[in-house]
């Protein structure tokens, strides 16, 4: 038998001290330099983390909840485990996705707010980690050219979250009134095919229904089809149909597309003269990927004072033109969590006019236990109740310490780098880029059996439905080849390229698959692309002589 108050004791060791004692706080921050200590050993020469021990068995499968109180150190020697095999971002060699390695600031910031636990659902619960959140919404607006007093902003839950936001405000534009009543008539969203899929989760959370999301083809550089794009919202219009978002991308998750947005609006007002709309549909950029280009709103790119190669000076400026137009939007979404540098989850959503907001407004009487400040009152207008304070203090963090510079060096050296590979993959005939006139630092590429041409036969590929068979077994033979480019990266060897199953489809409907590069880190070199392409051939001779050991044929096309 154990006496509660003995136990309790230990329990209170557990938690950071709340008035000062410094042997205690001692105590605290010793057990995260542990912590820390214990993760780093995991850290190889690998993209990858390895395992304690050597042996991959290291964590429990947990089932249970364990009968008693453990303590600090062995509950959290168990969860380091759970590090083993992670992709450690900020690898030169890791080039899986946009996933970004995260700065220490923004670790802090994360830090704090995991530990002071800050909810800003109200400012009883903030205090001024709020305005943090207010200030990280102004200083986005000026860069991006909302006004910072007309526009307000909120943090969500990712980046779906932002379009969430934008689809449900434009929803109720659309068609007032469903916040009580729900939707009464159809209303139908508009995107590309290369948005993200959060667009059909979306419609179908909010019971729009995905059969109502209007999908517009690409063009060769992987935005809207404008001219299809104006054909099918007047058809949806005189339909009948509501229209309650039109999501414009700017920049893909795959391909670093980015949608013409002026042409865009400028056919949405169009169509609002022309029918007499009573309501103005709701125009959504998601820029969660490319809102970072915006640094670049005012470089002197004549003057180029950060000395960048000439190319990725072109290939920058020509993405900074688009992304200057962001401003066009009746609302954004910023991840920082993709080119911010921060950990997840940290996402922004910003309104252009305030007032809009007014529509997703629930009662103050609805929320009676959650006082709101007459300046700082989310809970009245925010989906989420409970929303962690650590996303705006790392965002927050971020945007202080790179400043406007900071991110176009950054920026610059990831183009650079992205170029130099691209660069260093067309020596090879039978290696095409598929996203050429993309400009960000995802490169997309085929791989074609040695003798092949890949430009031809992946533009026959793309429009030619006699080549449907080619084109699915050259699919079949990029999935293998970075199947063994990946398993190659884990063991230290290369880099961790992925997989996009259908980065668009063809002409003909089939889907397209590419390997990806998508280069994140600050540590990424020359030597580290330039090493790329002799992998890749390696990965070719060794699926080319497996697949022929089996029998399985991949004809040489073109
Ligand atoms: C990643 C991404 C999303 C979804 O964002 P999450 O943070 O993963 O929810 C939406 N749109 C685009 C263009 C993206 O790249």
């Amino acid at each position: 038998m154990s006496d509660y108050k003995s136990i309790l004791e230990k329990i209170r060791l557990a938690f950071p001290t709340p008035t000062t004692d410094k042997v205690h706080e001692a105590y605290f921050i010793h057990t995260i330099l542990r912590a820390l200590d214990q993760v780093d050993e995991l850290k190889s020469s690998a993209p990858v983390l390895g395992y304690r021990d050597g042996g991959e068995s290291g964590c429990q499968p947990w089932e249970q909840i364990p009968e008693h109180f453990s303590n600090v150190e062995w509950s959290i020697h168990q969860v380091i485990d759970y590090l083993s095999g992670m992709t450690v971002w900020g690898h030169p060699n890791a080039q899986t996705n946009v996933v970004p390695p995260t700065t220490i600031p923004s670790i802090v910031g994360n830090l704090i707010g995991a530990i002071y636990n800050p909810n800003m659902v109200g400012i009883e619960y903030s205090s001024k980690v709020g305005l943090a959140e207010q200030e990280v919404s102004r200083i986005c607006a000026n860069l991006i050219g909302y006004s910072p007093t007309e526009s307000v902003g909120l943090f969500t839950f990712g980046g779906t979250g932002t379009n969430f936001y934008g689809t449900k405000i434009g929803l109720e534009k659309a068609c007032p009134g469903t916040l009580q009543t729900g939707i009464r008539e159809r209303a139908v969203v508009i995107a590309s095919e290369t948005a993200h899929y959060c667009k059909l989760s979306i419609s179908a959370w909010l019971g729009i229904g995905m059969d109502n999301v209007i999908i517009i083809p690409t063009n060769e550089n992987n935005s809207m089809d404008i001219a299809i794009f104006e054909q099918k919202l007047r058809e949806a219009i005189e339909s009948g149909a509501k229209v309650a978002a039109i999501v414009a991308t700017m920049g893909t998750t795959d391909s670093f597309g980015i949608d013409p947005l002026p042409e865009i609006v400028e056919i949405r007002d169009r169509c609002v003269s022309d029918y007499q709309l009573a309501y103005t549909p709701h125009v959504h950029a998601d820029s969660v990927i490319g809102w970072i280009w915006s640094v670049f709103n005012d470089y002197d790119f004549a003057k180029n004072s950060l000395n960048f190669s000439v190319r990725t000076l072109r290939r920058l400026s020509d993405s900074a033109r688009r992304i200057k137009q962001l401003h066009l939007a009746d609302s954004i979404g910023i991840d920082f969590h993709k080119t911010g540098f921060t950990p997840y989850t940290s996402s922004l959503f910003l309104l252009k006019k305030r007032p809009d907001l007014e529509l997703i407004n629930r009662s103050e009487e609805s929320i009676p236990y959650i006082k709101q400040d007459a300046q700082y009152c989310p809970g009245i207008y925010t989906l989420e109740a409970s929303r962690g304070g650590a996303a705006p203090l790392a965002a927050l963090a971020n945007l202080l310490l790179f400043g406007k510079e900071g991110y176009q060096v950054l920026l610059g050296h990831l183009v650079e780098m992205a170029e130099q590979l691209r660069e260093s993959l067309q020596v090879f005939p039978n290696i095409t880029c598929v996203n050429t006139y993309n400009h960000g630092s995802v490169t997309l590429f085929r791989v074609y059996p040695e003798g092949v041409d890949a430009e031809s036969a992946f533009r026959n590929e793309m429009c030619n439905p006699a080549y449907a068979d080619e084109l699915e077994k050259h699919n079949e033979l990029n999935r293998r080849v970075q199947e063994y480019l990946y398993k190659e990266a884990l063991e230290g060897r290369g880099a961790t390229l992925s997989l996009t199953e259908n980065y668009r489809s063809s002409d003909y409907g089939k889907p397209i698959v590419a390997i990806k590069s998508y280069i994140m880190s600050p540590f990424c070199t020359l030597d580290t692309v330039e090493a790329i392409p002799a992998k890749i051939q390696e990965a070719l001779g060794v699926t080319m002589k497996a697949l022929q050991a089996s029998g399985d044929s991949v004809r040489t096309g073109g």
